[in-house]
Order: C-alpha cells, then sequence, then structure tokens
C-alpha cells in the first residue's frame, strides 16, 4: 500500500534567477506559438512542454520568443554565446508546481546581453 498522500510537491522557479515563474499562459503575436509560455523579469522567456514529447519544438518556441518572432535570427542564435538554456521538467501545469510525477518539461531560455547585434 503507498503511504497517505505526501506534498513533495514544490514552486517551478525560473533557473536563472531563482524567481516563481508565473503559470505559462497562450503566447499570442507569433504564428510559431503552439505552447504555452511565458517571460520571467530576469529577461529569460519559457515554453511548456506538457507531455515531455515536444521538447524539440517548445524549445524552438521559446528561442523564437527571444526574437520576437523573428525565425530567422532565431536560427543564427547559438547557445552558449547568444542565450543559455535552463529546464524545469516534473511540472504539472494544472496545480503550477513542480510534482515528481508529473510530466511537463519548461524550456527556458535567457538572451545574452548584448547578443543582439
Ligand atoms: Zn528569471
Amino acid at each position: 500500500m503507498p503511504k497517505l498522500f505526501q506534498d513533495r510537491t514544490q514552486a517551478a522557479l525560473c533557473p536563472f534567477c531563482g524567481v516563481k515563474i508565473l503559470r505559462p499562459v497562450e503566447v499570442e503575436g507569433g504564428q510559431w506559438y503552439d505552447f504555452a509560455g511565458g517571460f520571467c523579469d530576469c529577461g529569460a522567456v519559457f515554453a511548456l512542454d506538457p507531455t515531455a514529447r515536444n521538447g524539440g519544438a517548445a524549445f524552438l518556441q521559446a528561442l523564437v520568443m527571444i526574437t520576437d518572432g523573428d525565425m530567422d535570427r532565431a536560427m543564427g542564435l547559438s547557445e552558449g554565446e547568444d542565450y543559455d538554456v535552463g529546464y524545469v521538467s516534473h511540472y504539472d501545469v494544472e496545480q503550477h508546481h513542480v510534482d515528481p510525477h508529473a510530466f511537463g518539461t519548461l524550456y527556458f531560455i535567457r538572451p545574452r546581453t548584448g547578443a543582439d547585434g
């Protein structure tokens, strides 16, 4: 028998600045935005893959979000030079927290200062 339900959940935090993020919402303003996402005050953007099966696409969306929807420019950026990447796995979008049993992944990208050249 499993033990009584334990609360092992925790808030979803931005991997760059450690601040609690807002719940992902539908992202408006771009044809590429299929996933819910959002923005952090530190400049990071994030996109949610709720199934853990669309990781590449969710990551790509986050990348396009930092270029304001410019896919060509997004494709020209390099990880570690123009932006940094972070992840929050086991994210439960329904309850908006991290749960060991949840499957969602948040893909974070933060553009580096001066990357916009
Ligand atoms: Zn942040």
